[in-house]
């Protein structure tokens, strides 16, 4: 199947082939996504674990 102008969920990247009539929550493929893009913008998503521990590693500022 190809499509010629593939529209993808700009959240988890999934291809949404039949536009915007499919899918009642686009430009997102599902309402989930549409949150985790709220969240975005609110700041409230996107918390690796991993990064805090190297921005505490990187960051000379400890109390004790
Ligand atoms: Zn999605």
């Amino acid at each position: 199947m190809t499509t010629p102008k593939a529209v993808r969920c700009p959240i988890c990247d999934r291809p949404m082939p039949g536009g915007r009539a499919d899918y009642p929550d686009f430009p997102f493929c599902c309402r989930r996504c549409r949150l985790v893009d709220l969240g975005r913008w609110l700041g409230e998503d996107y918390r690796v674990p991993g990064r805090e521990v190297e921005d505490d590693r990187s960051t000379p500022d400890t109390d004790h």
